[in-house]
């Protein structure tokens, strides 16, 4: 039986919380990583989530985990598409763990927090064999939802400004017996693409929606590659108002996202050339959610950075990148915003330390920042980047007998740069 007592444990194994616990178990922590489904990826292999979006400066864990598990990449206005096989991703990302000296606790939820004072002192886990309290020197909350930092006291916001609207939530599945010879990609809604009769398959796709041959709010169906030829990843399908923090709000998302898959293959097979024989492969075994709570840090990745390009002196994630890709909380489509670009930015250690909790570090979709930052943050290839950041936090942290607070940026930035990884200009 694994221990109960750790110098590191990391909260969630998605992309943040596996590059978390990794870094940290290669400073020589001992790392627990507490996942509630049976695979590690969170949205990248649970999700169906493909292709993985973003940037980073030179030398951060994405690099290695896309050297790893990138099958094709392909250049849209999305920047890198990297496409990743998620069967095989399933495997190779328990692996990369595994074999760093991780311990890996599958199908097992985080369900409570244990503190003393403000500072967070280990987490109460479901097992096979009853709770279980684990203890550790750090903790990283890499849960997508900042689980761990509300148990723990921390303000989380959510939404945009105004009527606190989040992005919708999508099933992502995947099709195969797609004709190569004949069938489109399309990455989104402003993708110039056509169908052979000229018409632009944006255009299409909205006519469809407003005739309810596409579902309510489908009004593009996303065609990514994937990494295998004669398949399609399908980013489609739409569930816009629900809370996803709550039990009736999930089934309602779940079910309103699964009875929508059927009506979109049959809008390919009856419109989209090469797609007359496609059929199902594989689906996302949970609901893709976007966009829930933001723990409020001690700094905060604002719009204005990610429209400038902000600069940070104590930044632990260097050129940061994507659009502010935020889909219509409200309708179909994207949202405003996204007409402004984005431009390389940076994250501030203090975005990572969620305001008035010691011991505890954020990673991942969840850390501080604005609802339109959030919508640039938000993808994997950054999340991986904070997990790495967050994970060498805590294990220097657990070592030097000081919180994440008190350890400071300093420590945080020389470690990752003595790993390679490029934070100044
Ligand atoms: C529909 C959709 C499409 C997207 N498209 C893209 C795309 O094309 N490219 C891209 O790069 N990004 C995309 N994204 C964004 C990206 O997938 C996520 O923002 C990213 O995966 C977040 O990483 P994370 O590690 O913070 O969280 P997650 O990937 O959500 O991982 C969190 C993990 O924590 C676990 N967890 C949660 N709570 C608990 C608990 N209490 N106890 C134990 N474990 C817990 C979860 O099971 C999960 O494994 C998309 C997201 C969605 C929803």
């Amino acid at each position: 039986m694994y221990p109960d007592t750790y110098d590191v444990i990391v909260a969630g194994g998605g992309p943040a919380g596996i590059a978390a616990a990794v870094a940290a178990a290669r400073q020589g922590a001992s790392v627990a990583l507490v996942e509630r489904y049976g695979i590690l990826g969170g949205m990248l292999t649970s999700g169906h989530v493909n292709p993985v979006l973003g940037a980073a400066s030179e030398g951060t864990m994405g690099d290695e985990l896309m050297a790893l598990l990138c099958r094709q990449e392909a250049r849209s206005r999305n920047g890198v598409e990297r496409s990743v096989d998620t069967e095989e991703a399933k495997t190779m990302l328990l692996r990369f763990a595994v074999e760093s000296g991780v311990r890996v606790f599958l199908q097992t939820p985080v369900v409570e927090v244990v503190k003393d004072g403000s500072r967070v002192t280990g987490l109460v886990v479901g097992t096979q064999e009853g709770l279980r309290t684990l203890t550790a020197k750090a903790v990283v909350d890499a849960t997508g939802d900042g689980f761990v930092s509300v148990r723990a006291g921390a303000e989380a916001r959510i939404g945009r400004d105004g009527d606190g609207g989040c992005q919708p939530c999508s099933l992502e599945f995947v099709i195969d017996h797609v004709d190569e010879s004949r069938a489109i990609t399309c990455w989104g809604g402003t993708d110039p693409i056509t169908l052979p009769d000229g018409t632009r398959y944006a255009d299409f796709c909205t006519a469809k929606e407003k005739t309810g041959e596409l579902p309510e709010n489908v009004s593009i169906v996303r065609l990514h590659r994937t990494a295998l030829r004669g398949e399609r990843s399908v980013n489609a399908t739409q569930a816009n108002g629900y809370d996803t923090l709550d039990s009736e709000g999930i089934l309602g998302a779940e079910m309103t996202l699964r009875y929508q898959i059927d009506r979109i293959v049959c809008f390919l097979r009856t419109y989209i050339p090469g797609f007359e024989n496609c059929r199902v492969k594989s689906s996302g075994s949970t609901l893709g959610v976007r966009e829930t709570r933001r723990i409020m840090g001690d700094a905060m990745v604002t719009d204005h950075d990610v429209e400038t390009g902000g600069r940070y002196p104590d930044a632990v994630v260097h050129r940061a990148w994507f659009l502010i890709d935020i889909h219509n909380p409200s309708g179909g489509g994207q949202a405003e915003g996204h007409s402004k670009p984005a431009i390389p930015y940076d994250i501030p250690y203090g975005a990572l330390l969620p305001r008035g909790v010691e011991g505890l570090l954020t990673c991942g979709r969840c850390i501080s920042g604005t609802h339109r930052a959030h919508a640039s943050y938000r993808v994997m290839f950054v999340c991986f980047a904070t997990g790495q950041a967050a994970g060498i936090a805590a294990a220097l942290s657990a070592q030097k007998g000081l919180t994440p607070r008190q350890l400071g940026a300093a420590e945080v930035r020389c470690c990752l740069q003595q790993q390679g990884v490029r934070l100044e200009d």
